[in-house]
């Protein structure tokens, strides 16, 4: 019998988002692949350093023994490397005993078509071309910044904070606030306060996420999810009415009008956040593993 994925949160993790590749990507991009493949061949027994990612995939691997019997998170590679290149990272997969085993390398050819073969659920990485084709062929997933400076993710409990407009809820609120200014988007999400927003990029995610947290007593969930928003009251109202509507409730909401939002991340201690906007995701990724979310093309 397949191994079935569709009742599993399907993780596809890039093999420069998992591991810190960018010296190896530089020489890549300066001295062509013939110099990448070598350097990997020679160095293929060196285990690679952590990435922005590891910190969340070795936190979601590990629910994975906590209920007897049932495996609830699936992470598989999709990479861009070869097979041949791909032994440092499956050695680096070893060496840190991560139950990864599933991967697929391309071979350099974009990686998108192949994530709705592993029915992936995120994907992670920090290639934008491919973050880009992944996001309009209607999946989460987001662009990694680079490892925070400082990580205050406990191993204990995985912590994601979620940006709401063009992450968890359509980009259209979003679009008022930049054409018509403040004003005219409080006023609007006021008028508006009852009607359900439309689901953004990463609302099936977050429903995924709500779904497994329902597997665990509340007072002992592995998993605690935010929403870290710019908006202020009153436009908060329309946050809380979509999630109900939805019939998903959040652990904790920031509504933050202004005020930053990296020092509600560090102290919140997120695995991974996720904005659309890189003015949050500049300050929020020297404290918090950050993605980027584009907007879908048309
Ligand atoms: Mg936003």
């Amino acid at each position: 019998m397949p191994f079935d994925l569709t009742d599993k949160l399907v993780i596809g993790i890039s093999s420069r988002a998992l591991f810190d590749l960018e010296f190896e990507n530089a020489l890549y991009e300066q001295e062509g692949v013939r110099a990448y493949t070598d350097y990997q061949r020679e160095h293929e027994d060196q285990p690679l350093a952590r990435g922005t990612a590891f910190p969340l995939v070795e936190a979601l691997l590990r629910l994975n023994t906590l209920l007897a019997e049932r495996q609830l998170v699936e992470v598989v590679l999709m990479s861009r490397n070869t097979p041949d290149t791909g032994m440092r990272v499956f050695n680096s997969i070893e060496h840190y005993a991560l139950p990864i085993t599933r991967a697929a390398f391309s071979g350099g050819q974009p990686i998108a078509a192949y994530l709705q073969s592993f029915k992936v659920d995120l994907f992670l990485s920090k290639s934008v071309d491919d973050v880009q084709a992944a996001v309009d062929a209607g999946l989460a997933a987001a662009t990694l910044y680079a490892p925070p400076d400082v990580s205050t993710a406990s191993p204990e409990q995985i912590r994601i904070a979620f940006d709401g407009d063009a992450v968890l809820f359509s980009p259209e609120s979003e679009r008022i606030f930049k054409e018509q200014g403040l004003e005219a988007f409080q006023a609007h999400e006021q008028a508006h306060r009852f009607d359900s927003m439309q689901e953004g990029p990463f609302a099936k995610l977050l429903i995924l996420l709500a779904r497994l947290q329902q597997q665990f007593p509340a007072e002992r969930c592995p998993v605690r999810i935010a929403i870290v928003t710019a908006r202020a009251s009153p436009a908060h109202a329309r946050v809380v009415n979509t999630l109900r509507a939805w019939g998903v409730s959040v652990d904790e909401a920031f509504f933050l009008g202004g005020v930053a939002k990296d020092a509600v991340l560090a102290a919140f201690g997120a695995h991974i956040f996720f904005d659309d906007q890189d003015v949050h995701l500049k300050t929020a990724s020297r404290v918090v593993p950050s993605g980027k979310v584009p907007y879908r093309g048309s």
